[in-house]
């Protein structure tokens, strides 16, 4: 079957007769069995998907009713999104066996719409991590190369829709998780203005900074996806009441943009030669096209990352206070008491990594420690807020690397969890402002693997930048 990268193809295709759904379902499921080697899928909804196909299939044939916006969107799902009757673990032994008894509202949205979702893939436990190598159901593999990660923590997502496996996938993104994995893996990753998308039936990491986000190949279908997703929800208090803008209507920019960078993130000790003269090259296109593009303080680079993790470890030791092995999922079998019921199922149900973090947020959340830590680092996410805002102000969007460098080897940083958190440098700033960035392909570095470059922009501005990365990325011309 040909290769689609966007779903205006295959509607076009469904429209004239050459395609069925059952046919895309059809061979998506091959792919998956074609690429089971790379881990991907935690459980292919294989009936399911099949069937819903057949269903939308005939519904086209006899007219019933106009085929909805997401007709012919296979979709996959990370492993943290609620689907109703479905398992969703966050790749945990804890919430093993667990069954969501309601869907996320960012999933009955494509459900609404037509989508067809295929299953759920892998990824880092309950969204902490930078590489996939933290899953209770193992490492899944970069198809550009099978020896190296596909990143993190959706990077299970970044892989289904990398391997032709489906046509797009959600991902959350609480500091970088989609934007990185979509760089590792050569594809467009959009992660929204916090409180765009609701977060209702999402499995909380750290509540002030997640965000359900998108992996497709191409801007279009993250265009097309998020307005789909976002809007005002009853059940999220923190989605936005703002009116959703038509993302999917990109037009060509109409004026010359003003663009700011960093000249402490392009200039960054860690950032590999191959990123950097990518980014250049990339920079030196907009400067062609008439772009202004400046380089502007930002000194407060080196404390996003410690910000980050004291925040985030904060949050997470309370939301994930719940997974106490009696409410969800596993409980200990050999408990003799309500106290060793806790103990022994949480040591057991948490991988090392999670419970590194637990304890690192209850810590900075003790007293005695609050104001010192927690507290200290509120301060530095609100510098952080206030800086990239007075940017913002004056500028009509950041452009800033995705990753320091390409995919690394499996197993490369799994030593030194200090080493992985500095890797998200250049991601956590757009989730501690809340602002949109979205990450696009801008070539291959070093061993032939994919970079992309982000740019972050106004806070609800994503259709601005929605343009910019269409203008500059079309993957069927990179194909
Ligand atoms: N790598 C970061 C972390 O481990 C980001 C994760 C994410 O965005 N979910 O926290």
């Amino acid at each position: 079957m040909k290769r689609y990268t966007q779903l205006q193809d295959i509607q076009a295709d469904l429209r004239e007769g050459k395609l069925s759904c059952q046919d895309l379902v059809r061979h998506y499921l091959q792919r998956i069995e074609d690429s089971r080697h790379l881990n991907i899928y935690i459980e292919v909804f294989e009936q399911e998907a099949l069937a819903k196909a057949a269903e939308l299939d005939r519904q086209l044939q006899q007219g019933e009713k106009t085929p909805g916006r997401l007709f012919g969107a296979v979709v996959s799902i990370k492993d943290v999104l609620c689907y109703k009757d479905h398992k969703v673990t966050a790749a945990s032994k804890i919430l093993e066996g667990f069954e969501s008894l309601f869907s996320a509202t960012a999933i009955e949205r494509l459900l609404a719409e037509d989508a067809i979702i295929i299953g759920r893939v892998n990824c880092d436990q309950f969204g902490m991590g930078s590489d996939n190598g933290n899953s209770h159901y193992g490492q899944t593999f970069n198809a550009a190369d099978p020896e190296r990660v596909p990143g993190g923590s959706s990077g299970g997502s970044a892989a289904s829709v990398q391997a032709e496996t489906c046509l797009a996938s959600l991902g959350t993104d609480t500091g970088g998780s989609v934007r990185q994995p979509a760089a590792f893996c050569g594809l467009v990753g959009m992660k929204p203005t916090y409180g765009r998308i609701s977060r209702y039936g999402l499995l909380a990491y750290a509540s002030s900074f997640d965000q359900i986000g998108t992996l497709t190949n191409g801007v279009e279908d993250a265009a097309l996806l998020l307005e789909i997703m976002a809007g005002p929800d009853g059940f999220d208090a923190t989605a936005s009441q703002r009116a959703v803008d038509p993302y999917s209507e990109l037009a060509p920019l109409d004026r010359p943009l003003k663009i700011a960078y960093f000249d402490s993130a392009f200039g960054h000790p860690q950032l590999e030669p191959s990123v950097k003269q990518l980014s250049m090259d990339f920079m030196d296109r907009l400067k062609k096209d008439g772009h202004e593009l400046e380089a502007v303080p930002f000194e407060l680079l080196d404390y996003i990352i410690p910000a980050y993790y004291v925040l985030t470890t904060a949050e997470a030791s309370s939301n994930l206070s719940r997974y106490d092995g009696i409410r969800f999922g596993y409980r200990h079998p050999e408990a003799n008491n309500l106290m060793e019921a806790y103990q022994k199922s949480r040591t057991e149900g948490f991988s090392a990594e999670v419970k590194r973090r637990i304890m690192l947020g209850t810590f900075v959340l003790s007293s005695g420690y609050y104001d010192a830590y927690y507290t200290k680092a509120q301060k530095v996410r609100r510098l952080i807020y206030e800086r990239t805002q007075s940017i913002l102000n004056e500028f009509d969007c950041i452009l800033m690397p995705a990753a320091p460098g390409v995919a690394w080897k499996v197993g490369e940083k799994s030593n030194d969890p200090v080493e992985m958190y500095l890797a998200d440098v250049f991601t956590v700033q757009a989730n501690m402002a809340g602002i949109p960035a979205i990450c696009i392909p801008i070539g291959k570095g070093r061993e032939d693997l994919p970079v992309g470059i982000q740019i972050m922009g106004k806070a609800f501005g994503e259709k601005d930048i929605l343009q910019l990365a269409r203008q500059y990325y079309n993957p069927s011309q990179s194909a």
